[in-house]
């Protein structure tokens, strides 16, 4: 006897990520330019506050929302950091990592057959999470030619005006594109006048090199209508801790509330206490793990160049992502880059539409390793030359 799986379920394949690096883990030379996680440590007085509240044995649930002060630090930081206003109170929800607050986001407002226009290439969990959600996925790709920023003439061409939701992610995943706020006006233009409900993925916005990060909820009328997730994973090097959160209208956060005070009750304690403590004391640790990743960025994005790899200039997230040369598919080319030279990067195709012909390279790696990875991929170009010219 089998136990019937609901349609929903069947219908979202295993994420393409996944399944790419299970052929990496069989290898133990491989270097890996494909993991969406920061290479560095949390910084250490985040851990330590973390051990101090279970020496403390303060290991209860906390309120739903997360706990009073964390909600607090986290108003006053995206004040701060971002001209976000939201109150601790009502508009802030802490999450377990800013996944469950996208989950509970498209729970809150699709109904069945909603349409949810997703910016492409996207983060993989919004096309499921939709469809968990028993809404429909339209996609609106975004193009190489526009630094892969989202355009009206995209959202119109894909049929967005009757979509009820827009998911944008920005500085993105996996491009590493950046929308400054000239480049946001006309898509909120877009949403005010087509009425749609946006989600913002801001959970890169401490990553940004060349500009500072600016939210789409910080535009005129977009505040009612948005909803910002951002969370510790990236900036503060907390990924395996689970924590997140939502910003947005009472309503709307009530609603995700809802649902989470009984699928979760609360987000963890302990990483409460740990992002608590980043956000009072860890900006420097910030600062300098976003200068590396420059110093990092700047090299990879002139080495691919150098070799033969066109590149558009990625200003945000830790991610470059070039062109694989012509005569290959991305996932050809990444299955024999990693066969043939141990190098591991996502094939652009699992991001969605306007995302083939690219490789996802993360540079959340050592520099030295950068430098090997960089090597061995023009030796695996230069080998392959008459399929590159091809
Ligand atoms: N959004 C984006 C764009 C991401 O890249 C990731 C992590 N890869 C997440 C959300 C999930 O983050 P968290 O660890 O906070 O759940």
């Amino acid at each position: 006897m089998t136990i019937d799986l609901s349609e929903r379920v069947e219908s979202v394949g295993p994420s393409g990520i996944r399944r790419f690096f299970e052929i990496a883990e069989e290898r133990d030379d491989v270097i890996s330019l494909g993991v969406g996680e920061p290479d560095f440590s949390t910084p250490w007085a985040a851990r330590d506050a973390a051990i101090a509240s279970l020496e403390q044995g303060k290991t209860s649930y906390t309120a739903n929302r997360g706990k009073r002060e964390l909600r607090e630090s986290i108003s006053e930081y995206v004040g701060d950091r971002f001209d976000l206003e939201y109150g601790a109170d009502e508009e802030i929800l802490v999450t377990a990592g800013a996944s469950e607050a996208v989950d509970l986001a498209f729970r809150a407002i699709v109904d069945p057959g909603d349409t949810v226009a997703i910016a492409q290439p996207s983060y993989i969990s919004y096309e499921p999470g939709v469809i968990f959600a028993g809404g429909e996925v339209l996609p609106v790709p975004t193009r190489e030619e526009d630094d892969f920023r989202l355009t009206v003439s995209q959202l119109e061409q894909a049929g967005a005006a009757d979509a009820d939701v827009l998911v944008i992610c920005y500085p993105n995943n996996p491009t590493g594109a950046i929308m400054t706020r000239d480049d946001l006006e006309p898509v909120a233009a877009f949403a005010r006048e087509h009425d749609l409900t946006v989600l913002a993925d801001e959970i890169y916005a401490e990553l940004t090199y060349d500009e500072d990060h600016t939210s789409i909820a910080t535009l005129e009328g977009m505040r009612e209508r948005t909803i910002v997730f951002n969370g510790f994973s990236k900036a503060h090097a907390m990924t395996g801790l689970r924590l997140g959160y939502a910003l947005g209208p009472a309503e709307t956060i009530g609603a995700m509330n809802r649902i989470h005070q009984y699928t979760m009750l609360s987000a963890p304690t302990t990483p409460q206490y740990a992002a608590l403590e980043a956000l009072d004391t860890c900006a420097d640790d910030v600062q300098e793990m976003v200068e590396q990743y420059d110093r990092r960025r700047r090299f990879v994005l002139s080495r691919f160049r150098e070799i033969g790899m066109p590149c558009f200039e990625a200003k945000g997230a830790f991610y470059v992502f070039p062109e694989v040369p012509s005569g290959w598919s991305s996932e050809e080319f990444a299955e024999t880059l990693l066969e043939e030279q141990g190098v591991a990067a996502v094939p652009g195709d699992v991001f969605g539409d306007g995302a083939s012909g690219h490789l996802r390279v993360s540079y959340a790696t050592g520099l030295e390793d950068l430098k090997e990875a960089l090597n061995r991929i023009e030796a695996f170009l230069e080998e392959h030359e008459p399929i590159a010219s091809s």
